[in-house]
């Protein structure tokens, strides 16, 4: 049965895209034959990818969780994008979650909009990852989506996600798309062909360790050096001095996109001999430039490795697409606009471009666009192949050699069969060990999976043949069968689960671990203060936090150091916060006037509150 055209968006299961970011995410559906961007948690479009453990034990995802993380870095967890696929845990309190884990947080949040929007029930999910994930992260991201109730559907490339995004909007006339997608802790650049009718990533290159956190990191440095040159004390040292200066580095990055300077004014980062220690100075955007240009200039490096890898020169690329937060940067759209001596396409907002193909690509998937026409296909990202002897004329070669049979950027999906002989006298079997990567030696890429084919006749060296097939889909999911010729025996496996869900049971134990966790919705809506967002833990670590000073004297001196830089902030500030201000000042008099420890300790505990609100 074909569904009609207008049953499609009605009739089947919800489909929906997501990018599921390093420091934002964003997902999208496809409404009236269009992707539309999803209303997250507090009626935004993107959500910070951020994972909070609040002290009911309960997890909290997005905006809060973000706001959290300079008061309570032990208690947060960002860019976990960065390690999925890594077998660890990141303790938050007293607990330790997977990557996968954390990411099903993030996911099970944008459910819950997902639901909102489009009503409850079973919901498929088309999830994007960079172009460079490995069959291990892909995985994951697979694993983190089923764990957050998605059936997943598909993982897509985001560059292929971004120029899908392009395509539709602008039809199906033919051209070569460069995606330059530079991100809060990824780049990736792809070309993308568009020719009759079908979309074709060529050649994809990038760094799966390079973005936006980067830049954040160098001015962070730029700025702890400056406070060591000032007052010979490192905040780097202190966790929350740290976590403080990060969330500055970032406000003065972006707001250095929109401006050719900007006037750092942070009356408190640490504590010296029970004194807070501010930074007041003047960064110009030439100063950012410099900082970041190595790392620009090895996204220039990627660009001609891509077209090279392509066949192609800067001038046969038709159009180039930006996505991701950092392109905004004024350093990068020039970076591109004199590599290809061509302003790139900007009608597409960086951040919803991954989101809203996705969604895209849900709808080729639900038949929502049946008469588009569109046929998306993808690259292997990596080379996929076994273990062989090297080859060496006239020599017994070395073992250990590593031979390719999906040669990295193959258009996908792919089937590839070769034939390999055995290499002793009556040899019984044959192990296939699989491996991913571009070095020689097996040693040097990525092992995947093996298996013996045994059984084979029993025969001279080199006389007996097996024919090894790989196939590989656009999910990133790999089969590799081995066949003897002669007898037809076969055996296969296939790489999907790679190497973490090592059992069912394993998965079964992180869901349960993943629902006793997520907040229930009733306490969304729950204020900072019910949430103690800021209030020390039993199990902080007040080494590595504020030093407090433990003399009655000391701490009056503390509160009248906040007073004296409250009342100059409020030179600058009116309406509620002006209100919040003098109610801050008038209850740091009071507990001065008091001389109580306990309440003085109260009062300055709500100043840096305020102060980490206000972004001082
Ligand atoms: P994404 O991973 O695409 O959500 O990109 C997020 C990254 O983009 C973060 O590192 C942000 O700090 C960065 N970003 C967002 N807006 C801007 C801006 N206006 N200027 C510079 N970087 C930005």
């Amino acid at each position: 049965m074909t569904p009609t055209k207008n049953s499609a968006e009605n009739s089947f299961r919800p489909i929906v895209g997501i990018d599921l970011g390093t420091t934002n995410s964003a997902a999208a559906y496809i409404h009236k034959q269009k992707p539309k961007m999803l209303t997250l948690k507090n009626g935004e479009r993107l959500m910070p990818s951020v994972v909070l453990l609040n002290q009911n034990g309960q997890i909290i995802a997005g905006e809060e969780a973000r706001n959290a993380l300079v008061a309570m870095p032990e208690r947060t967890k960002a860019a976990v994008k960065r390690s999925m696929g890594e077998k660890i845990t990141f303790s938050m309190g007293d607990q330790a979650y997977t990557p996968e884990e954390l990411s099903a947080f993030i996911l099970k949040e944008i459910k819950r909009s997902v639901d909102k929007e489009l009503g409850e029930g079973d919901k498929e999910a088309v999830i994007t990852v960079p172009a460079y994930f490995t069959n291990a992260q892909r995985q994951a991201v697979k694993k983190a989506g089923e764990l957050a109730g998605f059936v997943v559907e598909r993982i897509i490339n985001e560059p292929t996600a971004a120029a899908l995004a392009y395509g539709l909007q602008q039809g199906d006339e033919d051209k070569h798309i460069l995606v330059y997608d530079l991100g809060g802790g990824t780049f990736d650049v792809s070309i993308v062909e568009l020719m009759g009718g079908i979309m074709e990533v060529k050649a994809s290159a990038g760094n799966n360790q390079l973005g936006g956190e980067d830049f954040d990191w160098l001015l962070v440095d730029w700025l702890a050096d400056k406070v060591v040159a000032e007052h010979g004390t490192d905040p780097r040292e202190d966790i929350r001095g740290k976590a403080r200066l990060k969330e500055e580095a970032e406000k003065i990055k972006k707001d250095l996109s929109f401006q050719s300077s900007v006037d750092v004014s942070v009356p408190v980062i640490t504590v010296k001999n029970n004194a807070p220690v501010g930074l007041d100075c003047t960064i110009q955007r030439e100063e950012f430039v410099s900082l970041i240009t190595p790392l620009l200039d090895e996204t220039k490096e990627k660009l001609s490795h891509v077209l090279e890898d392509a066949g192609l020169a800067p001038g046969d690329v038709d159009e180039i697409l930006l996505v991701g937060g950092s392109t905004k940067i004024p350093q990068v759209q020039q970076l591109i606009t004199s590599f290809f001596n061509k302003q790139p396409k900007t009608d597409i907002n960086p951040d919803e471009a991954v989101a809203l193909g996705a969604a895209v690509q849900a709808g080729i998937k639900s038949g929502a666009f049946s008469d588009n026409g569109l046929i998306v296909t993808d690259v292997a990202p990596f080379s996929m192949g076994i273990a062989v002897l090297s080859a060496q004329p006239g020599n017994v070669g070395k073992p250990g050699a590593f031979h390719a049979i999906i040669p990295r950027n193959t258009t996908i999906p792919v089937t590839r069969t070769e034939r390999y002989t055995t290499t002793s006298h009556n040899q019984p079997g044959v192990e296939i060990e699989i491996y991913q990567g571009e070095n020689k030696w097996v040693k040097d890429n990525y092992f995947l999976n093996e298996f013996l084919l045994e059984g084979l006749p029993l025969k001279p060296a080199g006389e007996e043949a097996v024919d090894v097939t790989f196939r590989y889909n656009l999910n990133g999911i790999l089969e590799v069968s081995a066949k003897s010729v002669s007898t037809g025996a076969e055996m296969s496996v296939t790489i999907e689960d790679a190497l973490d869900r090592s059992s069912e049971e394993a998965f079964y134990d992180s869901l349960a671990k993943v629902e006793a966790a997520f907040q229930p919705e009733e306490h969304e809506d729950a204020s900072d203060e019910e949430l103690n967002l800021f209030t020390p833990l039993e199990n902080d670590n007040q080494e590595e936090g504020r030093e407090r000073p433990d003399s009655l004297q000391d701490l009056i001196k503390e509160a009248d150091e906040w007073k004296r830089r409250f009342t100059k902030e409020l030179e600058n500030r009116d309406g509620e916060t002006e209100k919040q201000i003098n109610a801050v000042i008038n209850r740091l008099a009071a507990a001065a006037e008091e001389k109580n420890t306990e309440v003085l300790n109260e009062a300055i505990e709500s100043a840096i509150d305020l102060a980490v609100d206000l972004e001082l």
